[in-house]
């Protein structure tokens, strides 16, 4: 759905090409554009007629096993930074999809199956290396330019082009037992109260999103429920195999699952388990809104949405948020919004491009009557294209107004402006 030609793409090999690229975007009067992952459901690695930065041959991965820290460059895809951890047995905190960038992702907060443990991906990120808008190489950390680091943590890809990440890392897998398990649409009120259940006394180690959508056509699930109504599960707990056993127990053994392949397995599995539901080439269209927890009438009305689908590859997805975002301040980094239980994606995706008009309208009617249960804050990684100035806005909610004095000060002319911008004052 993203159809822009950027004049050039220069494909820098280390921190001097983007300097160079970043004075010359300047001297020439040409904007700028940054393709982390490519990820970015509002296309914004790409503009019309700009100088596009493709960091893909950025993608070294280094551990420190004794610090517990890797620096990763920020041409890397999760799967990288995943794939060189994990010889050490540790991981870092990174979403759900191995192909997404990690310079986006990060920037914008970042969350995914260890978030209920440590918070955001951004809060776990011990410095960043910056190109700032007039071409000088600084690092922003808690002691180096923090004013920088605090905006850095949530505020994209605003302040200057990121060229390395450190982060730190926590002991994890191998092996660990994760996966999805599924139900008949028939089953769904009693499910809804299982999750409700489970997510309620889940431990911080476990994190089990919800999926409701018609089954795809994979050969975990039994075929008849193939194109009908589903409600899944998935299951990822980073303690050891045994005690996640015992936790998978009751979701295993409730009523008759149409497919369960919860089960010891690598760590880097779970992390691109849903990689296959995300193919490049599909038509995607998002509406997300952080919730406050996850409760009956909320999972109810959501289940009734996703059966109003037309497509079978469109879904209604919760991500339990709850826990460690909870014990930082609201103002300890610009992404904020620590009172979030869960975020709901609305996650709309069909094959054929004359059919837009009927998906995207699903999305929004969901979106629209889901809106009710909101906390007022949207995640900025989630945005469309078409949502600007107020929605920007709902994303950083208090800390709008200190991330507007941040980019005054690196970037007061808004050479970086392919972005969730933040105008600078002046
Ligand atoms: C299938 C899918 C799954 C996802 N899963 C998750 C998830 O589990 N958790 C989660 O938190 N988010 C998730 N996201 C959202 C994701 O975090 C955002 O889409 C993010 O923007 C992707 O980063 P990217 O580098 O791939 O994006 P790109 O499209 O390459 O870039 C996005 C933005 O980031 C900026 N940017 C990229 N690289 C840099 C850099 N080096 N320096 C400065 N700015 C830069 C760009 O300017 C642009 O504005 C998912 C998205 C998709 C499409």
């Amino acid at each position: 759905m993203i159809d822009r030609k950027p004049a050039i793409v220069a494909r820098p090999l280390g921190v001097a090409d983007v300097v160079t690229c970043v004075r010359w975007a300047r001297q020439h009067d040409v904007r700028l554009t940054i393709k982390g992952g490519g990820h970015n459901i509002a296309g914004l690695a790409v503009a019309d007629d700009a100088l596009t930065l493709d960091m893909s041959a950025m993608r070294g991965v280094w551990v420190d096993t004794d610090a517990n820290v890797a620096h990763a460059q920020a041409g890397c895809l999760l799967g990288d930074v995943d794939r060189e951890t994990q010889v050490h047995g540790l991981a870092a905190v990174l979403g759900f999809v191995s192909a997404t960038g990690i310079a986006g992702l990060t920037l914008g907060g970042g969350f995914g199956y260890m978030t209920r443990k440590y918070g955001w991906t951004s809060d776990n990120v011990l410095s960043i290396q910056v190109v700032t808008a007039d071409g000088r190489v600084v690092r922003a950390s808690e002691k180096e330019n923090p004013d920088l680091f605090w905006g850095l943590r949530g505020g994209g890809g605003n302040f200057g082009i990121a060229t390395d990440f450190e982060y730190r890392l926590y002991p994890v897998g191998p092996e660990v037992m994760a996966g999805a398990i599924a139900w008949r649409g028939d089953d769904t009120a009693q499910v809804l109260e299982l999750y409700e259940k489970v997510t309620a006394n889940a431990p911080s180690e476990l994190t089990c999103p919800l999926v409701l959508r018609n089954a795809p056509p994979a050969p975990w699930l039994d075929r008849d429920v193939h194109g009908k109504p589903v409600t899944v599960i998935l299951f990822a707990y980073s303690g050891s195999v045994e005690e996640g056993a015992k936790l998978a127990q009751p979701l295993k053994s409730f009523g008759s699952p149409v497919g369960d392949v919860i089960q010891p397995r690598p760590y880097t599995t779970i992390q691109s388990l849903l990689d296959g539901t995300q193919p490049k080439g599909r038509r995607y269209y998002w509406k997300s809104e952080y919730v406050p927890g996850v409760e009956t009438e909320l999972l109810t009305k959501a289940a009734e949405h996703a059966r109003k689908t037309q497509s079978p590859h469109s879904a209604v997805i919760v991500f339990p948020l709850d826990g460690a975002l909870g014990r930082l301040p609201e103002d300890h980094s610009a992404v904020g919004n620590r009172a979030t239980g869960a975020v709901i994606n609305i996650a709309g995706s069909w094959d054929d491009a004359a059919e837009d008009r009927q998906h995207i309208a699903w999305a929004r009617d969901t979106w629209s009557d889901m809106r009710r249960f909101s906390t007022g804050g949207t995640y900025m990684n989630f945005l469309t294209e078409e949502e600007g100035d107020a929605r920007i806005r709902d994303a950083y909610g208090s800390n709008y107004d200190r991330l507007i004095d941040v980019k005054t000060t690196w970037d007061p002319d808004n050479f970086f402006s392919v972005n969730k911008n933040v105008v600078p004052r002046g």
